[in-house]
C-alpha cells in the first residue's frame, strides 16, 4: 500500500465528497426527504443537500449512500425545532421512521468497524460512484424515452 502524496488525501476526500452529494441529490430527485418539497412556499428552488445520518467525519460510511439523504436547509442546518442538527431527538425518530430500524442500526453496526482509506480505496470508492451514477442516470434517460415514446394516444383514454 502506497502512502497518500502531500495533500493527495484531502483532494481524494473533496473529490468524493463532490461524486456522492451528487450521487444522493440526483438519486433522492433533490428533494427534502423530510418535507419532500424542491420549492418552498413562494415557488422559489430550495436549497437542498447531502447530509450524511453518521457524521461525514466516520470514514466507513462517509461515501456510503445508505449513509446519506437529501434535506433542505431548513431540515438540515438551521436552528430550531425542525431541524436535523439542532433536534437530535427528532432527527432520530424522523430518520428511523423513514429508513426503518434495520437499516439505522446497521449503520451503526458498520461505522464502528475498523477502516482505513487508503489510495486503492478511494480507487474503488470512485469507482463505484460513479458506476451507480452512470445506471442512475440511463435508468432515468430510459424512463424519460419510454415515456415519450410510446405517450397514450388520447382514443385510447375512457370518455
Ligand atoms: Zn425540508
Amino acid at each position: 500500500m502506497k502512502p497518500w502524496s502531500k495533500g493527495g488525501e484531502a483532494q481524494a476526500k473533496r473529490r468524493l465528497d463532490r461524486l456522492f452529494s451528487e450521487l444522493i441529490l440526483f438519486r433522492d430527485h433533490r428533494l427534502c426527504q423530510w418535507c419532500k418539497r424542491a420549492t418552498d412556499e413562494d415557488g422559489k428552488k430550495l436549497k437542498v443537500d447531502n447530509s450524511h445520518i453518521i457524521p461525514r467525519e466516520v470514514l466507513r460510511l462517509r461515501w456510503d449512500e445508505r449513509n446519506s439523504v437529501a434535506v433542505c436547509f431548513r431540515h438540515h442546518k438551521s436552528r430550531g425545532f425542525w431541524s436535523w442538527h439542532s433536534n437530535p431527538l427528532l432527527a432520530a425518530q424522523w430518520i428511523r421512521k423513514l429508513l426503518g430500524d434495520t437499516h439505522c442500526d446497521e449503520l451503526l453496526r458498520v461505522a464502528q468497524e475498523p477502516y482505513e482509506f487508503t489510495f486503492e480505496e478511494f480507487l474503488r470508492i470512485e469507482r463505484l460512484l460513479k458506476q451507480r451514477l452512470l445506471t442512475l442516470s440511463s435508468a432515468t434517460l430510459l424512463a424519460s424515452a419510454i415515456g415519450e415514446l410510446c405517450p397514450l394516444p388520447s382514443s385510447l383514454l375512457p370518455q
